[in-house]
C-alpha cells in the first residue's frame, strides 16, 4: 500500500507575518481535525516547501505538528564558487527532508534542463533528502499528443541516472509529480482519467526497469488542485496525492486537499 501524500509548493510568496497565519492557520485546522479524530498524521504525508529564506522559521514553527519541511530547488553542485546556491547538504543541515527538483517553472525560467534536474536528484538522494521530481508536459505538447513522449524523456532522464548510480534503489524512496504545465494555476485541472492515464504510463515506465521500484514509487499529480476537485483525483490507483501550489497558501484549503487523500485508499 502506497501512503497518500500532498505537498504544498509556496513558490515565491510569503513574508514572516503571512507565513505564521498560514501556519497558525494549519496548526489549528489540525488540532481541530485531531480533536474529531481525523487529524491527518498517521494517514498521510503532507510537506510544505516555503522559499529558502524562511525555510528555518516554518521547520521551527512545524515542530509538533505531523507537517514535514521541504524546499523548492537545489544545487546540483556539493559545494564551491557557486554563488546564490543552496546545497543539498545544507537543506539536509537546517531540518528539510524533501526537496522539488524540474518543476516547470524551473525548467522553463532557469535553466533546469534533464541533466541538471538528474544531477540535482543525485545531489538530493546523496544526502538522504526525498525528491519529488516534477514532470510535465506544455499544452502544445498536451494538443499535440505528446505529453507521454516528454514526460518520458524527462522521467528516463533521471532514472537512467539513479540505475546507473551508487544507489539504484534510491528512486524507490522518491517522489514523481505528474504536473502538466497546461494545468498549473490555470485553473484547468487535467480530467482524473487524463492523470491516471499518465500516471500508469509513468508508473509502467518505471516498472519495466525495476518492477518492485515501480510498485513503490509514489505519483503525484499537480495542476489546480483545489479541495472541489481533489478527491477525484486521489480516488484514482495511480493518483498517490497531488503537489499543491496555490491552494497550498490558504490553510483551509490545503487541509481540505489533505483530508481528501486520507479519504483515498491509497495504492496497492
Ligand atoms: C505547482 O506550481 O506546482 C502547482 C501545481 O500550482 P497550482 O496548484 O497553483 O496549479
Amino acid at each position: 500500500m502506497r501512503r497518500p501524500m500532498v505537498a504544498g509548493n509556496w513558490k515565491l510568496h510569503g513574508s514572516r507575518a503571512a507565513n505564521a497565519t498560514l501556519l497558525a492557520g494549519l496548526r489549528r485546522g489540525i488540532g481541530a481535525a485531531a480533536a474529531g479524530g481525523a487529524a491527518p498524521a498517521p494517514l498521510v504525508d503532507c510537506v510544505v516547501c516555503p522559499p529558502f529564506c524562511y525555510l528555518e522559521d516554518v521547520g521551527r514553527a512545524l515542530q509538533g505538528l505531523p507537517i514535514r519541511l521541504g524546499a523548492q530547488t537545489v544545487s546540483a553542485e556539493a559545494g564551491g564558487a557557486f554563488t546564490g546556491e543552496v546545497s543539498a547538504a545544507m537543506l539536509k543541515d537546517i531540518g528539510c527532508e524533501y526537496v522539488i527538483v524540474g518543476h516547470s517553472e524551473r525548467r522553463a525560467l532557469f535553466g533546469d534542463d534533464d541533466r541538471r534536474v538528474a544531477r540535482q536528484f543525485m545531489a538530493a538522494l546523496g544526502q538522504g533528502l526525498t525528491p519529488i521530481l516534477c514532470v510535465g508536459e506544455t499544452l502544445a505538447e498536451h494538443e499535440a499528443g505528446a505529453a507521454e513522449a516528454v514526460v518520458a524523456r524527462q522521467l528516463e532522464a533521471v532514472l537512467g541516472a539513479v540505475l546507473e548510480g551508487p544507489e539504484p534503489e534510491g528512486f524507490a524512496r522518491a517522489i514523481v509529480a505528474y504536473e502538466p504545465i497546461w494545468a498549473i494555476g490555470t485553473g484547468r485541472v487535467a480530467t482524473p482519467a487524463h492523470a491516471q492515464g499518465v500516471h500508469a504510463f509513468i508508473r509502467g515506465r518505471i516498472a519495466s526497469q525495476d518492477a518492485k521500484i515501480g510498485g513503490l514509487v509514489r505519483i503525484l499529480y499537480g495542476g489546480s488542485v483545489k479541495p472541489g476537485n481533489a478527491a477525484e483525483l486521489f480516488a484514482e490507483p495511480d493518483v498517490d496525492g497531488g503537489l499543491i501550489g496555490g491552494a497550498s497558501l490558504k490553510a483551509e484549503e490545503f487541509l481540505s486537499i489533505v483530508a481528501s487523500a486520507a479519504g483515498s485508499s491509497g495504492g496497492a
